[in-house]
């Protein structure tokens, strides 16, 4: 018999900000927009992943969100990291993170981020070229490495394949070409896709990668490492997989792994959205061709990025007006910074209004710049203390 919906889908209580105490923290009259965080809720996530897949070891995607109280809270917990650039590396050796926690899981490194790495005694680099394997082989040849592989992304609202993972034929290559160089080419990764509600995509990217550990043996290579990514979803508007759901398909699908290989996983968003409430303003509203208009002070460039791909977040007022569709917009002059569109609000929403956004502490703050000379959100830290 096939798993009901509601088994399947997140039943679990989830550990959302309360939004009475969000309220509460509005009325200490922070500048809007702002991001009201709670890290405390982050350690809860990380705790929660571990449970759902005990042979899986976190890093956390510091893209997400790298704000220093998020980092410490994954320091505390045993989490380790995986990083993109060396801002992101200087962020972690700040806090005290050791360099060998550090995956760099970016597929393409400019050979002076490669050396700054090297130097600060980061040990495991990512590809998925053999542009790339040669690059850092001269850098450091003393490298492990590990092949991203390209996986099936169905069911993800962010696929990322195409723009990295080597094909099957593309990694037998870079395999020949590493036992060439006698380069400790020792693992494999790939990523399902952000936000991904489809539950078999991790199973499949471990069967895929056990065929190049495979062509890894037959060419003498003996491998040392599975890391199986980030996409882990949080609730939004769609139904998702509850990471203990997704942890039984993934711990099924490792049976077959030997113990000799280190199994991690590189989460994101999971970890870290659900700890944060976006709070902005209205700052205008009009009626253009009969449809209700909202201008927020956070818009795309300044928090909500991840509309423009299609991300529908809850969005919540303190008014209670019948529910008009409205278009929501940000505060700057480009037409593309707008938000939602038929978004049913109060029709009485005014100037000056606050809307809360929940679950957004993921790729929010992180994507914000200050174009058109609007600020970034300012990230409130929520202390215990204040929570009610
Ligand atoms: C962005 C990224 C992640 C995190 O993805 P989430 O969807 O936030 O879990 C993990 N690994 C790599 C290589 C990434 O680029």
């Amino acid at each position: 018999m096939p798993n009901s919906i509601a088994d399947i889908y997140d039943t679990h209580p989830e550990t959302s900000l309360d939004f009475a105490v969000v309220r509460e923290a509005v009325k200490q009259g922070h500048k809007t927009p702002f991001l009201l965080i709670d890290p405390e809720l982050a350690r809860i996530k990380a705790r929660r992943f571990k449970a759902a897949m005990p042979r899986v070891h976190p890093h956390y995607a510091v893209k997400a969100n790298p704000h220093p109280e998020v980092l410490e809270i994954m320091l505390q917990e045993g989490v380790g990291f995986e990083i993109a650039s060396i801002a992101e590396l200087d962020l972690l050796l700040a806090l005290g993170v050791p360099a060998r926690e550090v995956y760099y899981s970016n597929p393409i490194k400019s050979s002076e981020y490669l050396r700054y790495a090297a130097g600060k005694g980061v040990e495991w680099y990512v590809l998925d070229s053999i542009d790339e394997l040669r690059k850092i082989h001269g850098i450091k040849p003393d490298a492990k490495l590990y092949l991203r592989i390209e996986t099936q992304n169905i069911g993800s609202d962010w696929p990322l394949s195409g723009k990295f993972g080597a094909a099957f034929p593309e990694a037998r290559e870079i395999v020949e070409e590493a036992v060439r160089l006698r380069a400790d080419l020792a693992g494999v990764t790939f990523h399902v896709g952000s936000q991904c509600r489809n539950l078999e995509n991790w199973a499949i990217g471990i069967d895929n990668a056990e065929r190049v550990f495979d062509m890894m043996r037959e060419n003498g290579l003996e491998p040392r490492l599975l890391n199986i990514g980030g996409g882990y979803p949080v609730r939004h508007i769609k139904p998702i997989p509850s990471i203990e759901k997704i942890g039984e398909s993934v711990q099924a699908a490792l049976e077959d792994i030997p113990d000799t290989i280190r199994v991690m996983a590189e989460p994101g968003r999971f970890l870290v959205s659900d700890s944060a409430y976006m709070v902005s303003r209205v700052v205008g509203t009009a009626t253009r061709h009969g449809t209700r208009w909202i201008y927020l002070d956070a818009g795309v460039f300044h928090g909500l990025m991840e509309t423009v791909e299609g991300m529908q977040y809850e969005v919540y007022t303190d008014r209670a007006g019948t529910e008009i569709p409205c278009t929501v917009a940000g505060p700057t002059c480009d037409s593309m910074d707008v938000m939602m569109r038929d978004e049913m609000l109060p029709e009485d929403l005014q100037e000056g209004d606050y809307i809360y956004i929940p679950n957004i502490g993921a790729y929010s703050t992180a994507y914000a710049s200050e174009f058109n000379g609007f600020p970034k959100p300012e990230v409130v830290v929520l202390r215990h203390g204040n929570r009610t």
